[in-house]
C-alpha cells in the first residue's frame, strides 16, 4: 500500500518535472525577448556588424567571440555556448573560421532556431603565390575571408536579411529597407576600392596572414602571404629569405600587418629588407579600443583602402 503512493508521489513528480521541462523549452522560443524583439547570435565581426545595421531597433544582436580575441584559435566555454540556446537566429559563416560553430549549428536547429550559414558556398581554395612567383590553389584549404570582397558581402548580408525576415514576420519590411541600405554602401565601397586601386603603379603586396585572396582577387592584386590563412601559421627561415628577396626584385617598401593579432614576423621580415610596417585590417575581430572608437566594417575597409593606395603607389 505504502510502495503503491510512492509510486503514485514519483509518477505525479515525473509528470510535473517533464512539464517543467516542456514549458521552458517552448517558453524561451515563445516568450518575446525585450519588448518583443529577436535575439541573433553571431559568431565573427563583419556578421555581427551587418547584422546590427540589418536589425536596427527591431532585433538585439549579440556576439559570440569577445573583442580583441584571436578569431581562428577561439573555441566558446560550455557556458557561452548554453548562453546562444537562448538564440532565435543563428548566424555563423562556416569554413575554418569558426569550425565549432557547425557542430552547435546541428542542435540550434533541432531546438527551432533559424540557423544561417552565411558563407555557404562561397569558399573558394586559397590562393598564393609561392617562393618561386607561381599563383597556385594548394588544394588543401578553403580560404574563409569572404567578407573582404565588398560584393561576396553582399551575399552574406542577404542572407542574415532573409534569416532575420524569415524568423520576424512582422518586422520583414524593415529589414529588407536596412538590408537595401546597407547593400548600397557596400556597392559604394566597392566602387571606391575599384577607382583606386585598378590604376595604381604596383600590383602586389605582402601581409603577415593571407586574409586579403578574395579582395584581391577582386581588384586584381597579387596578395604575398608570410603566414597561412590563420596567423599562426610560421614560415620557415628559409620562406622568410625568400620573402625579402622577392621585396626587393618587386620594390615592394611595404609589409602589412594586422593591427589586433602579434606581428612580429612581419617586423622581423621588415627590418630585414629595411620595409616599412603598414595596417592592413582582416576585420575577423575588433579590440574594445576599436569599438570605443566608433569604428566598423566600412570605417575600417576604408583604412586599409588608404593604406593600401600608399603601399601599392610608393
Ligand atoms: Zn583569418
Amino acid at each position: 500500500m505504502r510502495r503503491r503512493v510512492i509510486y503514485s508521489l514519483l509518477a505525479v513528480l515525473m509528470a510535473v518535472i517533464f512539464l517543467i521541462n516542456g514549458c521552458t523549452t517552448k517558453a524561451s522560443r515563445l516568450t518575446p525577448h525585450e519588448g518583443g524583439k529577436i535575439r541573433i547570435y553571431t559568431t565573427i565581426y563583419p556578421l555581427y556588424d551587418f547584422a546590427v545595421k540589418i536589425a536596427g531597433d527591431k532585433a538585439s544582436v549579440q556576439k559570440i567571440v569577445p573583442a580583441g580575441v584571436e578569431v581562428h584559435d577561439f573555441e566558446p566555454s560550455p557556458k557561452l555556448v548554453a548562453g546562444i540556446y537562448d538564440a532565435d537566429v543563428f548566424i555563423y559563416l562556416g569554413g575554418s573560421i569558426d569550425p565549432w560553430a557547425e557542430k552547435l549549428a546541428v542542435q540550434l536547429l533541432k531546438e527551432g532556431v533559424t540557423v544561417v550559414k552565411a558563407g555557404e558556398g562561397l569558399f573558394q581554395e586559397e590562393l598564393h603565390e609561392d617562393e618561386e612567383g607561381v599563383t597556385e590553389g594548394n588544394g588543401q584549404h578553403l580560404d574563409p575571408h569572404v567578407w573582404l570582397d565588398p560584393i561576396l558581402a553582399k551575399t552574406l548580408a542577404e542572407r542574415i536579411a532573409e534569416a532575420m525576415a524569415a524568423t520576424d514576420g512582422k518586422n520583414e519590411a524593415y529589414y529588407r529597407k536596412n538590408l537595401e541600405d546597407l547593400k548600397k554602401r557596400l556597392d559604394d565601397l566597392d566602387e571606391k576600392y575599384r577607382n583606386s586601386l585598378l590604376s595604381t603603379s604596383k600590383r602586389d603586396f605582402v601581409v603577415n596572414h593571407a586574409a586579403f585572396g578574395y579582395m584581391a582577387k577582386r581588384y586584381n592584386l597579387n596578395q604575398i602571404a608570410i603566414s597561412g590563412l590563420s596567423p599562426q601559421q610560421e614560415p620557415s627561415p628559409k620562406k622568410l629569405a625568400e620573402l625579402a628577396k622577392l621585396c626587393k626584385e618587386r620594390d615592394i617598401r611595404y609589409i602589412m600587418v594586422e593591427a589586433a593579432s602579434s606581428s612580429k614576423l612581419a617586423e622581423v621580415l621588415a627590418k630585414e629588407t629595411g620595409n616599412k610596417v603598414l595596417v592592413l585590417h582582416p576585420l575577423e575581430n575588433l579590440t574594445d579600443e576599436d569599438i570605443r572608437a566608433g569604428k566598423d566594417y566600412f570605417s575600417i575597409m576604408l583604412e586599409n583602402l588608404e593604406n593600401l593606395k600608399r603601399a601599392l603607389n610608393e
